[in-house]
């Protein structure tokens, strides 16, 4: 089997090829524009497969000519595609720089599925897209109604596949919705790293080694058991197994769907601030700041189709781990 994977440089992609290079039957192209940070995840992986099982290429998706010129020389028999800007703050801001990377550079990518006949289509979306939910646990029905648009770049991009999908029977895609991924590889050989930095729990790691001198607490007064923000943070590999699965479901001919990616239990920024002080054992200093801009109160996962569909078995579902996993590597990469 031969993939391309978008973004697969970046966190939770680099993760995904990592454990597709425990399958020797698999062919990796990866193709990152190497903006989002400055750890070199692709020597790493590198080092996870046979010379002729890894490419890796340079390339933003926004160059059309050259991604049509990669599916020119390339038959792909599935798509992953992670690359996009994923800052619900900056999109606030900048609401066009995500739709022309979230939308149309995916719509292109899409296009190009269509025209060299790729059929398989596994695409990271996101939690965001529910909005402020009125039901929680979120399930893939409740109704969707992104507050940022970051949410709705990619809730845009959902409708582009399935409107594909219904046009042409052959096509069949896969849409995870993630909650909050979090933490490093079980190897601690990759882990999470974004230039600027701005996911909680590297944030409160770099507190913890001193790398900066506190972390600020957005908002306290939300409706939550403590004030702060609820999230369902889940591990990046439990994420990344998602993937596997669900390329495999695809190759199974299963129809095309949309999964929620989540362990159905939310920790507060206070939980997560309290846990890494517990594993780290420092007392580093907590400020409270304003609410950000496009957070909403509480995202938590039903993830019950998921898990009944495609098999998925979570392993990794535990705080203290998590935190410690992004503590280790934060240490010692
Ligand atoms: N958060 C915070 N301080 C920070 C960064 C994040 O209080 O320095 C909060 C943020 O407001 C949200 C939660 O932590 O409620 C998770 O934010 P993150 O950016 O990690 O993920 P998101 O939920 O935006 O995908």
């Amino acid at each position: 089997m031969n993939i391309l994977i978008t973004g697969g440089a970046g966190y939770i992609g680099s993760h995904v090829v990592r454990l597709l290079s425990f399958d020797k039957s698999v062919k990796v192209t990866v193709i990152d524009n190497l903006c989002g940070g400055d750890f070199d995840s692709v020597s790493v992986l590198r080092e996870f497969f046979s010379e002729n099982s890894f490419t890796f290429i340079k390339l933003d998706l926004s160059e059309f000519s050259k991604v049509q010129e990669l599916f020119e020389a390339h038959t792909f028999d599935a798509v992953i595609h992670f690359a996009a800007h994923l800052q619900v703050g900056e999109s606030v801001q900048k609401p066009i720089k995500y739709y022309m990377n979230n939308t149309i550079n995916t719509t292109h990518l899409i296009a190009m599925c269509e025209k060299y006949g790729i059929n398989k289509f596994v695409f990271s979306s996101t939690a965001a897209v529910y909005g402020e939910p009125t039901q929680m646990p979120i399930t893939e029905s409740t109704p969707t109604n992104p507050i940022n648009p970051y949410g709705m770049s990619k809730l845009m991009s959902e409708h582009v596949l399935e409107d594909t999908a219904k046009a042409n029977e052959d096509f069949k895609y896969v849409i995870l919705r993630y909650f909050n991924v979090a933490g490093a590889s079980t190897d601690n050989s990759l882990g999470e790293c974004h230039i600027p930095e701005t996911h909680l729990i590297p944030l409160i790691v770099h507190a913890a080694i001193g790398k900066r001198d506190k972390i600020m607490m957005f908002g306290d007064d939300y409706p939550t058991l403590d004030g702060s923000c609820m999230r369902d943070y889940v591990h990046v590999e439990d994420l990344a197994s998602a993937h596997i699965k669900a390329l495999e479901y695809l190759a199974n001919g299963n129809e095309s769907d949309i999964f929620n990616c989540g362990y159905g239990h939310g920790y507060s920024v206070k939980e997560v601030i309290d846990t890494i002080k517990k594993v780290s054992e420092v007392d580093f200093k907590v400020e409270v700041a304003p609410r950000r801009e496009g957070d909403p109160a509480e995202l938590v996962a039903d993830s019950t189709k998921i898990k009944a569909k495609m098999g998925w078995t979570p392993k990794y579902d535990d705080l203290e781990l998590i935190c410690t996993s992004a503590l280790t590597w934060e240490k010692t990469r």
